[in-house]
């Protein structure tokens, strides 16, 4: 026998999981942004115990036809790229085909889905990476996907999440900011059956930002655009007397994606000026288009860091976008009062 040997997939799958899968919330954000991916207009996400018992995603999207959600569930198996030069140009949430399998290796999972035209659909179970069921299931138009006791064979990762209250919060952070990322998608988040958030889908940021932050907050945001030949900004940020002591009000949208980048941050900052004392961040959707071939998301398992070109071009387009907005509120006091 040689040395070197190479990993069975399932072995692959639960490394892979490490960092794909770090906790309930990535779980949650993974499942998701594939039912955004899938254009599903509805998204409804149970949860237990934080997550770490039971998570339920139901979306109305495309679903997965019945010879292929075992396929889904293998390791770079995806619909969202065909080739390299897809890699450049990624439209979707989605691209390294690897979220299926790490969760699943990771947990007990359990799939309902059927496409539009299917005349019935599948059901599909995985316990610790393996098939243990692939049946016919009646027919209901897009996917269930139920994720149970997560970690069961993992126990240091079971450690490392020590605090339920803490995985709900980061849970309700990230599904906060898919809702604000597609105003179009109408989200319910329910734990232990109570409604944490629920938005419209009704397509207008305003309204999605009041579903999230309340409205009084909305009625303390102006609008912010801007564009240039590269980019196009808009969105709402705060007027300087609202702010917060972190950052994790900020959200910022890359084509659709939210991202975490510091640069871009400190050119929101840069944009209030003096307005902002030391310590204290706006609050701020930010949605950024730009031509896919300038921002290269392939970066990191989560997604969430991307490499921007062009980068000081953008900081600049934000900061004048909300130096301008604000400027134009002092001269006009009720434009953002109207909602
Ligand atoms: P990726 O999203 O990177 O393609 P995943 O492992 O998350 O990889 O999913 C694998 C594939 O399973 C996806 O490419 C998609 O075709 C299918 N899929 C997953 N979730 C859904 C869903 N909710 N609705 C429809 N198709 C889905
Ligand atoms: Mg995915």
């Amino acid at each position: 026998m040689s040395k070197i040997q190479e990993l069975s997939e399932q072995l692959a799958n639960k490394i892979a999981a490490g960092e794909v899968v770090e906790r309930a919330a990535s779980v949650v954000k993974e499942l998701v942004e594939n039912a955004i991916d899938a254009e599903s207009s509805q998204i409804s996400i149970f949860l237990e115990e934080s997550g770490m018992k039971k998570i339920q995603i139901v979306d109305n999207g495309e679903g997965i036809a019945n010879d292929e959600v075992a396929l889904a569930f293998r390791r770079h198996a995806t619909s969202k790229i065909r080739d390299v030069n897809d890699l450049f140009r990624i439209q979707t949430l989605g691209f390294r085909g690897e979220a299926l399998p790490s969760i699943a290796s990771v947990s007990m999972v359990e799939v309902e889905t059927a496409v539009k035209e299917a005349e019935f659909g599948t059901r599909l179970v995985i316990k610790g990476g393996e098939v243990v069921e692939n049946s016919p299931a009646p027919l209901r138009h897009g996917t269930k996907i139920t994720v149970e006791n997560l970690f069961y064979n993992t126990p240091a990762r079971l450690k490392y999440v020590k605090s339920l209250q803490a995985e709900l919060a980061r849970i309700g952070d990230i599904v906060n900011r898919l809702a604000l990322s597609h105003p179009d998608i109408a989200f319910r988040l329910v734990h232990e059956g109570n409604e944490m958030l629920k938005t419209t889908g009704n397509g207008d940021l305003k309204v999605a930002i009041a579903g999230i932050y309340g409205m009084n907050t909305v009625k303390k945001m102006v609008e912010i655009h801007a564009e240039d030949l590269d980019f196009t900004v808009s969105g709402f940020v705060s007027l300087p007397e609202l702010t917060r002591s972190s950052r994790n009000y900020i959200s910022l949208l890359i084509n659709g994606r939210f991202i975490k980048n510091f640069q871009l941050n400190k050119a929101i900052t840069s944009g209030y000026g003096s307005k902002l004392m030391g310590g204290r961040f706006p609050i701020a959707v930010i949605d950024i288009q730009m031509d896919a071939l300038l921002v290269d998301v392939n970066v990191h398992p989560t997604k969430q860091e991307v490499r921007l070109s062009k980068e000081r071009e953008l900081m600049g387009l934000i900061t004048r976008a909300i130096q301008k907005a604000l400027a134009s509120e002092r001269l006009i006091p009720t434009a953002s009062a109207e909602l």
